[in-house]
């Protein structure tokens, strides 16, 4: 048992796993839409073409160089134009039918949900999420996760993205927790481990990939059941 009575969570790419869920989302559309007849890309192209795609536009909505509504106007136009297809040959709704469809999946990292009721019977947990309300509370819900959490704390709420101190301020207020009884838990380096930094609070860089940074990182772990060393 540590010292900590809080501890907040992201959500994407360090609970729920939004990889696996956005390529489990476009091969059923690639099936829905029939995009095999078209002849000009494979699943795996669309997989791989959209998360370049996405990946860019997210760099340039956090740079604020445009905004939120551009990645979901921008995304598929660009995928299909980069894939070599006719843009007459992208369904309409595509784009409305992705983000319906993504947070209902349902996977998580692996021991997700062992730690997490591990962790709930000794701690608060909390989630402070870069994203908007209803889509993170589906996805939550849909993974099964939702009832470990007191509050959850979206960008959309805050009207602040994760690395700003607003959001975790936010945070701390509305679980009535002391900063020094707190710890964040994210992958995230720029806003995750920079926003913990930035408010002052403890923090763990959850790094399955083995990335390598030069930040004063204070713990690091490579898979979830790690955090039982820490907390
Ligand atoms: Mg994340």
């Amino acid at each position: 048992m540590s010292h900590y009575k809080h501890i907040f969570f992201d959500l994407d790419h360090t609970l729920w796993d939004y990889d696996a869920n956005a390529t489990d989302s476009l091969h059923e559309l690639y099936d829905r839409y029939d995009f095999y007849d078209l002849g000009v890309f494979g699943k795996a192209d669309l997989v791989k073409t959209f998360f370049e795609v996405n990946y860019e536009l997210w760099d340039l909505y956090n740079e604020h160089k445009i905004h939120r509504a551009d990645i979901r106007k921008r995304r598929f136009p660009t995928i299909f134009e980069r894939l070599g297809a006719m843009l007459e040959d992208m369904p309409s709704d595509i784009e409305p039918e992705y983000v319906a469809l993504c947070p209902t999946k349902k996977k998580t990292y692996k021991h997700a949900h062992d730690i997490l009721e591990y962790l709930s019977v000794k701690y608060q947990l909390h989630v402070i999420t870069n994203g908007f309300d209803d889509i993170q509370e589906t996805k939550l819900r849909s993974s099964g996760i939702r009832d470990y959490f007191d509050v959850i704390v979206t960008s959309e709420t805050a009207n602040n993205r994760k690395p700003s101190k607003e959001i975790f301020e936010l945070a701390l207020n509305l679980s009535n927790a002391d900063l020094e009884e707190s710890i964040m838990i994210g992958d995230n380096l720029g806003s995750d481990i920079e926003g913990a930094l930035n408010v002052g609070m403890d923090h763990v860089w959850f790094n399955p990939n083995g990335y390598k940074t030069d930040k004063p990182i204070q713990h690091e772990i490579e898979n979830l059941l790690q955090l039982k060393t820490i907390l």
